[in-house]
């Protein structure tokens, strides 16, 4: 049990009183004693002794006067001296009798009184009578001396009794007044060290508590907030400084409490078992950044808090950091930041084969435009050229969220890709990067054309560490500069190769539907039940002069980058259409085109007038058409698709949403989709027999979609047991190789000659 300093000097200051009664109990006691001890002394014992005295000497002089009564014989003084005698004998015997207790020496002393009385009587008688008979009076003078002998002889004892009582009385004083003395001694010592141990401790007490008292008058004239705070976190007292901070934050002037944190009670809690009962937090109140140190008093049982409103620091200190980490000019993030996060994206754990990839961007010719029109048009390039970087990342660039831009002064951007997986994705930022160049910036009401040396550098390939990606990034975009600028360097020649083939056939593909070099290839869609045909799906191919037949895997990224796909696009919808409307009017007027309709497509606000056009324009009624979208394509913007699916709904035309079962679809906006058809995605009905999960899933989409009464297709049955467990579970359609893989219309047309399809093995 630990008691405080405050307890400590009470607990003394008791025992001070308790021991100043217990030696004033004592004092009174043995002076009592005392007391009684002298009175008997003075009241008793010594007029005893005198009394005895007096006795002794009395009874002499009876002896003297009756040897004088017998020498002299005058009679008659010697009866006046013995009259007197006699009182004085009888009063002293009576107060000796009064004093002593002794009363067996009484008796004995009034036997010897009474026989001188009686031996003093008869001398008296001799010598009376006529004839003195002077022998007879001698023997009686005789016995009268052995009398008073006897008597001075007991008187004596008596005396000698009285003096050892005296002497015991005494010592009993002394032994009393020496114990007093002692006990008074050792008590006052008691006191005196106790006394010592209160008065320095309240001394101490009452200097600290003045002290405290003294410190207290701080609070109120220091203009930073102190507040009081009970053990329970209220507040007991507010400093002018407190109101006023609150005024500044705004919030209700009487309530201080609105400057503590808004967690104060488990911090309060904390602060009590930490180690010097003290701990500061910051924290945002409002507007303001405050800083609150919080001390626990134990003593007098509160919670001290001094805050300080340290927005302004804050703020100092932010500005800083973002100097340290920003360009000044365009204000973007600059190379120091570039290197740590590069550094931390690359330590980052579980990175699972992801890429990194940094884009160095050199503007060519900047330094020759600032040497002749000076820095203010320097500046300004430099700005919009931020501005179209910035457009390029923008949220409906198809770029949105992929990569981080950079500015490290001077005339050098850059572009950090966190996370990719397409190994393109650089050169596809790159490119698109040129290609927003192409464009004129516009600075002091003059329009500039600026180009850029691109050097990419990709982790792991090209660097294992910020230091060395960057190192190697920016060798290749120096070499692209050697080069003459407006031109990509990657930093691995491998790299390098790949880009250059890709930009060729992004170059190439441009000019594919001029050059007519696109096709459509159909694949039959069959009703499982009888297998009977009941649609085709339109499917692009590239007939490539140099590297033949191109899937449109391998194309569609391209083209979906650039605005190819939308003529692409266009192309596909309106070839299926006319071949379709061919078909109707050869008698198969019940056969339904589906056409892939690409995201870049979807996103265009004119895609129904686009189809609308279309169709009229080939004579293919509405019901006869089917658009295709895929699912993660539909999810992007649900309030966009719903009103384009609407739109194209409203024409008549059939709807399906592609893929069904890879994106995230939810199935509240599935149900307010206007849609026709869920494609099972080929990659669930690949492994449909062997794998349970995936079988299941399949039978979850089919029985999705017949509750929301949409048909359900699948995609990609090649065997007669994923026909065959299709059928059972309900499925409505397929499509796959198993009927047909897709093929020029012509080669189509023959399929459907006799309506309802054999299986691949029997027809091919
Ligand atoms: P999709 O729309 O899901 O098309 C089905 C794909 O599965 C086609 O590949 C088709 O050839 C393939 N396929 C059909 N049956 C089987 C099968 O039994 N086994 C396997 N392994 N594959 C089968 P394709 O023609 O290479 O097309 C790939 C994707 O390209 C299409 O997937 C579609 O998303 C896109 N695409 C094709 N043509 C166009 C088009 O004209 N426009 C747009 N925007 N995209 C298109
Ligand atoms: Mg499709
Ligand atoms: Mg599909």
């Amino acid at each position: 049990m630990r008691f405080d300093i405050k307890t400590r000097v009470f607990s003394a200051y008791v025992i001070v009183l308790m021991l100043g009664a217990v030696l004033a109990a004592l004092v009174y006691h043995y002076g009592n004693a005392t007391l009684g001890a002298s009175r008997v002394l003075t009241g008793r014992d010594v007029p005893m002794l005198h009394d005895i005295s007096t006795l002794q000497i009395v009874t002499r002089s009876i002896e003297i006067d009756l040897y004088d009564y017998y020498t002299r014989q005058d009679r008659a003084s010697f009866l006046a001296r013995y009259a007197q005698q006699r009182n004085d004998t009888a009063h002293l015997l009576s107060a000796l009798r009064e004093r002593t207790l002794v009363s067996s020496r009484h008796h004995a002393l009034d036997g010897l009184y009474a026989q001188l009385d009686a031996l003093t009587d008869r001398f008296y008688r001799i010598m009376s009578a006529g004839d003195v008979d002077w022998d007879h009076a001698r023997k009686r003078l005789k016995q009268v001396s052995a009398s008073t002998n006897e008597i001075n002889r007991v008187l004596t004892e008596i005396r000698a009794e009285v003096r050892a009582g005296i002497d015991r009385s005494g010592m009993a004083t002394e032994t009393a007044v020496n114990r007093t003395r002692v006990l008074v001694l050792a008590l006052s010592i008691a006191i005196f060290v106790i006394s010592l141990f209160v008065g320095y401790h309240s001394n101490a007490y009452i200097t600290d508590k003045a002290e405290r008292r003294r410190l207290a008058m701080f609070p109120e004239r220091n203009p930073n907030p102190v507040l009081r705070l009970s053990l329970e976190g209220h507040v007991m007292f507010a400093n002018p400084g407190a109101e006023h901070l609150l005024q500044l934050v705004g919030e209700d002037a009487r309530d201080t409490s609105a400057l503590l944190p808004y967690d104060l009670l488990r911090r309060l809690d904390d602060v009590r078992v930490t180690e010097h009962s003290y701990d500061t937090w910051e924290y945002r109140v409002g507007s303001r950044t405050l800083e609150c140190g919080i001390h626990f008093l134990p003593d007098l049982e509160c919670f001290h808090a001094y805050i300080s409103d340290i927005t302004e620091r804050k703020r100092a200190q932010e500005d800083l950091v973002f100097q340290a980490y920003h360009d000044a000019l365009t204000g973007l993030p600059n190379r120091r930041l570039l290197q740590e996060q590069l550094a931390q994206t690359l330590h980052a754990p579980g990175r699972d084969g992801m890429r990194v990839a940094v884009l160095l961007l050199g503007l060519d010719r900047l330094n020759v435009i600032i040497d002749g029109l000076g820095h203010g048009i320097g500046d300004d390039l430099l700005l919009a050229v931020a501005m179209r970087l910035s457009s390029i990342l923008d949220q409906n660039s198809g770029f949105a969220d992929t990569a981080t831009q950079y500015c490290f002064g001077g005339e050098v951007f850059a572009l950090l890709i966190p996370g990719f997986k397409t190994s393109n994705l650089p050169i596809r930022l790159a490119e698109k990067v040129n290609e927003a160049m192409c464009e004129p910036l516009h600075a002091n009401a003059r329009e500039f054309f600026l180009t850029f040396s691109i050097g990419i550098g990709v982790f792991p390939l090209d660097g294992q560490d910020a230091d060395t990606l960057l190192r190697n990034t920016d060798t290749a975009m120096n070499r692209a500069r050697e080069l003459g600028g407006n031109t990509l360097q990657c930093y691995s020649e491998d790299m390098n190769a790949r880009a250059a083939e890709w930009l060729t056939l992004e170059n190439h593909l441009r000019h594919a539907r001029e050059h007519d070099e696109l096709r459509l290839y159909y694949q039959a869609q069959v009703d499982v039940r009888d297998n009977r045909l009941v649609g085709m799906e339109a499917l692009l191919r590239w007939e490539h002069p140099q590297r033949g037949l191109i899937l449109p895997a391998e194309f569609i990224p391209l083209a979906e980058e650039s605005s190819t796909m939308v003529d692409i696009g266009e192309w596909v919808l309106r070839t299926a259409c006319i071949q379709n409307k061919a078909w109707q009017d050869t008698g198969f007027d019940d056969l339904v085109v589906a056409v892939n309709i690409s995201a870049r497509q979807f996103q265009r606000q004119d895609l129904p007038e686009l189809v609308a056009r279309t169709l009229s324009e080939t004579g293919l009624p509405a019901d006869r058409l089917e658009l295709e979208i895929t699912e993660s394509v539909a999810m992007q913007d649900v309030n966009h698709t719903t009103t384009t699916l609407c739109q194209l709904k409203a024409m008549g035309i059939k709807l399906s949403i592609d893929d069904f079962g890879t994106g995230f679809s939810s199935l509240s906006y599935l149900k307010g989709f206007p849609i026709d058809k869920l494609k099972v995605d080929q990659s669930f009905v690949r492994n449909l027999v062997s794998d349970e999960n995936d079988a299941a899933i399949t039978r979850a989409v089919i029985t999705l979609g017949h509750s929301l009464k949409l048909k359900v297709i699948a995609e990609g049955v090649v065997t007669e047991a994923q026909l065959a467990q299709l059928r059972h579970d309900g499925c409505d359609e397929v499509q796959g190789y198993l009927y047909g893989e897709p093929v020029p219309a012509d080669e189509f047309a023959d399929l459907f000659r006799g309506r309802v399809l054999p299986v691949a093995a029997s027809s091919f």
